[in-house]
């Protein structure tokens, strides 16, 4: 990026009332068939130009096309009996029914590419494709197959390079990898967590990044953060590996997080992804409050590193304020922009 600064959204976005129920993860679609391939095309024009009305420099699709940042992925692949579930405790924090891994996985054809091409063919701005990371797919599945953590996350990571590679010949520019389970399983991470990532990016010549978070603004999520203590220093366990690996971006939640910012100086080098939004209120930031966040993170990573961005993703929110937050993330890197220059 030559632009200072630019600004993204770590991911999904609102969608429209006539797509889906609004305000809910897990949202059943409100349209069906060619009804529903229309509806999620048009989605991606509005999720486009929201951004682009609130000076968004590196486009997302705002995940307009999927239920979900890990199942819909998933739905896609064979070995999969989204009949068979089990309730399983997903990131050891609350009980979900997922389906089973029966047999081989696979990916029998492209999962995202369409959108993709769609998204690439509206705009001449980077952009961006949130795929589910390996760790946190297996953390959504009950497995009966394999019966091991790290076999299936292998399995998934080839499976997920054949979907980067593809996304990438469409035109996407950065390839990222949702790994909220990078802040809960320490050992995983540093036995096969980050190896399987390096898997899932091998041959890739975009960008990369990953994004590791407290999760959606959910009450799983919001009571889960209020046990862990006044300084979260989640991020030291899984730093030092992601320094050392080939991934270019690291995504972070910054914005009213106890993270201590110096822990940014663990992965000096790489492009960081500052979560200067909190994506867990429907209080918008103001421009003032991002900058003091950025500037904060200044200390820690070069300017030409520093991304801002969300926290995570904003679907749950109610959209003028996910609109809302996203003009306040442009009007606060504006304002450090202007100081840098
Ligand atoms: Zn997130």
């Amino acid at each position: 990026m030559k632009k200072l600064l630019p600004t993204s959204t770590a991911g999904s976005l609102p969608k429209p009332v006539w797509l889906a129920e609004p305000e809910t993860l897990w949202s059943p679609w409100r349209l069906q068939g060619a009804d529903l391939v229309e509806g999620k095309e048009d989605a991606l024009r509005l999720a486009l130009q929201e951004q682009q009305a609130a000076n968004i420099d590196i486009i997302s699709d705002g995940e307009q096309t999927r239920q979900h940042f890990v199942t819909t992925f998933i739905e896609h692949l064979s070995g999969v009996d989204f009949e068979q579930r089990e309730t399983v405790k997903i990131r050891d924090r609350y009980d979900a029914s997922v389906p089973t891994v029966v047999g081989a996985v696979a990916r029998p054809k492209a999962v995202f590419v369409e959108a993709a091409t769609f998204l690439r063919s509206q705009t001449q701005q980077p952009i961006k494709w949130a795929l589910p990371g390996p760790m946190t797919m297996i953390d959504t599945l009950y497995d009966a197959h394999y019966k091991s953590r790290e076999k299936l996350a292998w399995e998934f990571a080839k499976i997920l390079n054949q979907e980067a590679k593809e996304l990438e010949a469409a035109g996407v520019d950065i390839i990222q990898f949702d790994e909220p389970a990078f802040n809960v399983f320490f050992d995983e991470v540093n036995d096969w967590g980050i190896a399987t990532l390096e898997r899932a990016i091998e041959g890739l010549k975009c960008e990369t990044a990953v994004h590791i978070c407290y999760g959606y603004g959910i009450k799983a999520n919001t009571d889960w953060k209020k046990t862990l203590g006044s300084e979260w220093r989640q991020y030291e366990e899984s730093f030092p590996k992601l320094q050392q690996s080939k991934i270019d971006i690291i995504s972070l939640e910054c914005q009213n997080s106890h993270v201590p910012m110096d822990l940014i100086e663990l992965i000096r080098g790489k492009k960081v992804m500052v979560g200067a939004i909190d994506v867990a209120t429907n209080t918008i930031e103001t421009a003032e409050e991002v900058a003091a966040t950025l500037r904060k993170a200044l200390r820690f990573v070069d300017a030409d590193k520093l991304y801002p961005s969300t926290n995570c993703g904003m679907a749950p929110l109610p959209r003028h304020v996910a609109r809302g937050k996203m003009q306040a993330l442009s009007a606060g890197a504006a304002l450090v922009r202007r100081e840098l220059s």
